[in-house]
């Protein structure tokens, strides 16, 4: 019988090709908007699907797997796997796999790096003051930043990630600690980073600090009011990570009472929705989660995915499956 894929948004046509490629019917859901959580259900049920192919945007719940009982595995086209609910998957049998690779951690370690030295070197506002006219003439002492060169990078997650970013801020001259629930010998070993045993640590002494954590419970508002304290008052804040690990109206008040020096920022607490308070802030750099957005990354996203499930119906385990 041939296999049918429901692949909820538009990927890279190189994913969509391997899984034509091995005969399976791929339906691509064509609009140019997120899928609701109603639309994917009546799809699934409707179609017949043996695999969903679905993005972090998908709230991949109890619901759909009860209206959708023919769909047995998800292959989700992100590194992030929190919006699968995990345990009614395990509760139905349902195989989920993510799609972590090296052009990814290379995209968003590069991405990180980006944010830390546009909030160093003021990049965003300096633009917006040329774009609007005002540059009259060199002045000595406008736009004076932060340089690198030397300083602390903290970094809370040291996976795949953190560890690209360890090494890229290695090679700006910059010192690495990191705190993660296991040690990552490699970054200790090529870039000389420091463990430090509790977040506090990192808080306390980086001059800019980076999240490469995954959304779980136990780092959800990792980043809350006293964490925020806890920092120097020159520290940026770099997330690249999950919107949530961060509490997001307690960053707004630090970045707004200058408990910390500023915040650069590719994941939101509720993205798309993102405070008018923080987007007023000069202080930050907002980007629309685009951390992983470059060609050869999100290819490879739509290679591993299809793959995983290409292996799930050729009788091998994806290599890429998630358990909570
Ligand atoms: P990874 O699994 O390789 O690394 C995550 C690290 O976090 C691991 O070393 C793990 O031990 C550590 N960790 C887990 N819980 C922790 C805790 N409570 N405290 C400290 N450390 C903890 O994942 P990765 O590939 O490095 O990706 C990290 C996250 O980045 C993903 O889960 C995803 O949410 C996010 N991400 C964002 C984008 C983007 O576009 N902005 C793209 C890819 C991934």
């Amino acid at each position: 019988m041939t296999n049918k894929i429901f692949v909820t948004r538009k990927i890279p046509e190189i994913g969509i090709q391997m899984l034509r490629d091995r005969g399976y019917v791929v339906d691509v859901y064509s609009k140019e908007k997120i899928p609701s959580q109603r639309e994917i259900m009546a799809f699934l049920r409707k179609g017949g699907y043996d695999a969903a192919l679905t993005l972090l945007t998908d709230k991949i719940d109890a619901r759909v797997f009860d209206a959708a009982p023919s769909v047995k595995m998800y292959a989700n086209y992100a590194t992030g796997f929190d919006n699968i609910d995990l345990v009614e998957a395990k509760k139905r049998n349902i195989t989920i796999t993510n799609a972590p690779g090296d052009r990814t951690a290379e995209a968003v370690a590069e991405h990180t790096i980006a944010l830390m030295l546009a909030l160093a070197a003021r990049i965003v506002e300096a633009d917006e003051f040329v774009r609007r006219k005002k540059y009259k003439g060199w002045v000595p002492m406008n736009f004076i930043g932060m340089d690198v060169f030397e300083k602390t990078l903290g970094l809370i997650g040291a996976g795949r990630i953190g560890e690209r970013v360890a090494f890229y801020a290695k090679g700006l001259g910059m010192k690495v600690f990191y705190y993660d629930v296991q040690r990552n010998q490699k970054i200790e070993t090529d870039c000389g980073a420091i463990y430090c045993a509790t977040p506090e640590e990192i808080l306390r002494q980086s001059d800019v600090v980076s999240l490469h954590v995954p959304l779980m419970d136990s780092t959800r508002h990792l980043i809350n009011t006293d964490r925020l304290r806890m920092m120097k008052p020159t520290a940026y804040l770099i997330n690249t990570s999950r919107g949530p690990v961060v509490d997001e109206g307690a960053l707004e008040s630090a970045l707004k009472s200058g408990t910390i020096g500023g915040a650069g920022l590719d994941v939101f607490e509720f993205e798309p929705a993102i405070s008018s308070g923080l987007r007023k802030l000069q202080n930050v750099i907002l980007t629309p989660h685009i951390g992983s957005a470059s060609v050869r990354a999100r290819d490879q996203m739509a290679e591993i995915a299809a793959q995983n499930i290409i292996d799930f119906f050729e009788g091998r385990i994806p290599r890429n499956v998630v358990h909570k």
